[in-house]
């Protein structure tokens, strides 16, 4: 899978797109991802790429011309793979799911375009924009990290990017439900024990619990899963 990323703050994504499973699942080849710094399409001496919103209030708006010539020189490079969708992070959008995730890692090339500001011109989402996607009910100042979580939420179901591909798929929301809690060694930490059960070496009643406690914490944290 190939990405590319449309920001008016390259630097703010170089420690998240580096490390942990991105950065390997990146060195590994199994997914290509290409920053591309707005600035560079901004317009005249200054490289300007934001002004003031038509009909007055407070907060800049990204122009739309720097914002379509960055996606033209995207488009125009020589990968193979044709841009599935063009995605703006917003938060006047759907949220992200695990669901809509799982589906976005069969596409083969995404462009995200993170905003600032107040966001972006409305007509370069009007013409161009194919996917909008919020990460959450709260307003962060720019796109970067929200593009930054979609990156890291396509790029550890890609197969190959983490070592135990089972993983992935009993995390929470896979199929509807949270995570079961979970403990490692020590078996007795402060007087705080780790359950028998997980103890007992009985696969079978080991995933009896697992499930049990899965269902009774989502029904206990998120009921609103249940009701999907
Ligand atoms: N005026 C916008 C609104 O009220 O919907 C908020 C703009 S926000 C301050 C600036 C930029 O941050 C947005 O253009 C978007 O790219 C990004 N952003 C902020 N919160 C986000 C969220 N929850 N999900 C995705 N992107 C977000």
């Amino acid at each position: 899978m190939r990405i590319d990323i449309i920001t008016a703050l390259p630097e703010l994504m170089a420690s998240p797109l580096s490390h942990s499973i991105v950065g390997r699942a990146r060195s590994a080849g199994i997914i290509d991802v290409h920053v591309h710094d707005l600035r560079a399409f901004g317009l005249g001496r200054y490289r300007q790429i934001d002004d003031e919103p038509y009909g007055g209030g407070a907060g800049m708006v990204l122009m739309a011309e720097p914002l379509f010539d960055c996606l033209e020189s995207v488009m125009a490079d020589d990968s193979d793979l044709q841009v599935d969708e063009i995605i703006y992070l917003t938060p006047d959008a759907p949220v992200l799911t695990q669901a809509s995730a799982n589906a976005l890692t069969l596409r083969s090339r995404l462009v995200l375009v993170a905003g600032h500001y107040k966001g972006i011109d409305q007509r370069f989402r009007d013409a161009v924009v194919t996917m909008e996607v919020s990460i959450g009910d709260y307003v962060l100042s720019g796109g970067e990290l929200p593009a930054c979580v979609l990156v890291d939420a396509l790029a550890r179901l890609l197969p190959g990017a983490i070592s135990d591909a089972e993983s992935a798929l009993t995390d929470s929301f896979q199929d509807g439900l949270l995570d079961a809690p979970l403990y490692t060694r020590p078996a007795s930490f402060r007087g705080m024990e780790v359950p028998d059960v997980l103890r007992s070496g009985n696969h079978e009643s080991i995933r009896a619990w697992r499930e049990r406690m899965r269902e009774e914490r989502t029904r206990r944290i998120r009921p609103d899963l249940l009701e999907d």
